[in-house]
C-alpha cells in the first residue's frame, strides 16, 4: 500500500484528511515541520500532503527543503492551505508542489487529486529506473553513475570513511571484436559485468558500465591496501571466466585496473582523484595490461606484477 504523510498542525485538519484517504493508503500525520522532514526522509512516501501554516517553519520553506534533498526530491508534494491568493499558489507550484488545494476542499476531490499524482509518481520512478539501467548489462549507467557519485562523495567525506574509485578497461578489446565479432564482444561485455557485479555486492559498493568496454566502481569503508587485494581478486575472476581471446598478452580476455583510495576531505575535489584513478588504468595498461594499479592517499603505489 502506498504511504502518504500528512503534515498539519491542526489536529482537526490532519484527522480529517486522514479519514479521507485511510482505505486506499497508508496515511501517517505530523503537526511540526521538524517531525515532517524526519519522517519524510524516511523515504518511504509516495506523496506528501502539507499545509502551508506551520508553527515552526513556513510550508513553502519546508517543500524547498523537500525539493532539493535527495530522499524526498522526487516525492510529490501537494500544498493544502487556507491562502487561496493566486501569488500564493504561483509560489508554491513554482516551488515544485504538484498540486495545491484550498480550504475548504471536497474528499472526493482530494482522493481524486492524489490518486492521480501518485499513479504519476510511480510512472515517473519507473522511466528515472530505466533511465538510469545500462541496457546491455542490466547494471547501472553512466547517467546513473554521475548521479550516484556525489552522494558517496559526500557520505565518506561526512563519515571520514575511506573512499575509493575504480577503473577498468578491457584489454585488446579491438583485436577481440575484429577477431570474434561484435555480438561477441557484447557478451564479453555483459558477463564481465555480471562476474564483476557478484563480487561488489556491499550495500555501500557501485559499480556501473562508465562507456564502451570501460566500467567504474565506487567503494566505501576499505583501505587502500585492501581495495587493492579485492580487486585483483576481481581482475583474476575475470580471468578465470577462460573467454578464449587471441590477444597478445593473454590466450584468455582479461581486463586491466586502476584505482585510487582516499579520505576525502572537505576542500577535496572529486574530479581530481577520478583523473588519478583514470591514469592509475592508463599505467597498468603501460605496464602489460591484466593488472591492477592501485594509488593511497600519499600518492603510493600498489602495483601487481601479470601473473602474480
Ligand atoms: P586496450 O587494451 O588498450 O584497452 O585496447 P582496446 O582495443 O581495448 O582499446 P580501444 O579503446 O582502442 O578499443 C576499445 C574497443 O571496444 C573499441 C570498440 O570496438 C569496443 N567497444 C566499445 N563498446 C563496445 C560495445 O558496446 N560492444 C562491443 N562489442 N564492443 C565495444
Ligand atoms: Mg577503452
Ligand atoms: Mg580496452
Amino acid at each position: 500500500m502506498d504511504k502518504v504523510l500528512i503534515i498539519d498542525d491542526s489536529l482537526m485538519q490532519a484527522e480529517y484528511l486522514q479519514s479521507i484517504l485511510k482505505d486506499d493508503y497508508e496515511t501517517k500525520i505530523c503537526h511540526t515541520a521538524a517531525d515532517g522532514l524526519d519522517l519524510a526522509g524516511s523515504g518511504s512516501y509516495s506523496l506528501i500532503l502539507l499545509d502551508v501554516i506551520l508553527p515552526d517553519m513556513d510550508g513553502f520553506k519546508l517543500l524547498k527543503i523537500f525539493k532539493e534533498m535527495p530522499l524526498t526530491k522526487h516525492v510529490p508534494v501537494i500544498l493544502i492551505t487556507g491562502l487561496s491568493d493566486i501569488q500564493h499558489e504561483e509560489k508554491g507550484l513554482l516551488l515544485g508542489a504538484v498540486d495545491y488545494i484550498t480550504k475548504p476542499f471536497s474528499p472526493i476531490i482530494i482522493k481524486a487529486r492524489v490518486g492521480n499524482h501518485i499513479r504519476m509518481h510511480h510512472y515517473r520512478m519507473q522511466f528515472m529506473q530505466q533511465a538510469m539501467i545500462d541496457e546491455l548489462t542490466g547494471i547501472p549507467n553512466r547517467r546513473c553513475y554521475e548521479e550516484e557519485r556525489h552522494a558517496k562523495w559526500r557520505m565518506a567525506t561526512r563519515l571520514k570513511l575511506p573512499f575509493s574509485i575504480c577503473m577498468f578497461d578491457i584489454d585488446h578489446f579491438k583485436l577481440y571484436n575484429d577477431t570474434y565479432g561484435h555480438p561477441a564482444g557484447d557478451k564479453v561485455i555483459s558477463t564481465l559485468a555480471k562476474t564483476v557485479s557478484f563480487h561488489l555486492r556491499r550495500s555501500t559498493d557501485f559499480f556501473a558500465r562508465y562507456g564502451g568496454e570501460e566500467f567504474i566502481a565506487l567503494l566505501i569503508g576499505n583501505n587502500a591496501a585492501s581495495c587493492f587485494e579485492f580487486l585483483k581478486k576481481i581482475r583474476q575472476s575475470v580471468e578465470e571466466l577462460h573467454i578464449p581471446h587471441n590477444s597478445p598478452i593473454s590466450q584468455w580476455v582479461t581486463v586491466s585496473a586502476g584505482g585510487v583510495t582516499l579520505v576525502p576531505k572537505n576542500e577535496d575535489i572529486y574530479d581530481d582523484y577520478l583523473k588519478l584513478a583514470d591514469s592509475m588504468l592508463y599505467e597498468a595498461k603501460r605496464l602489460g595490461r591484466n593488472r591492477v594499479l592501485w594509488c593511497d592517499e600519499k600518492k603510493e603505489w600498489l602495483q601487481e606484477k601479470a601473473g602474480e
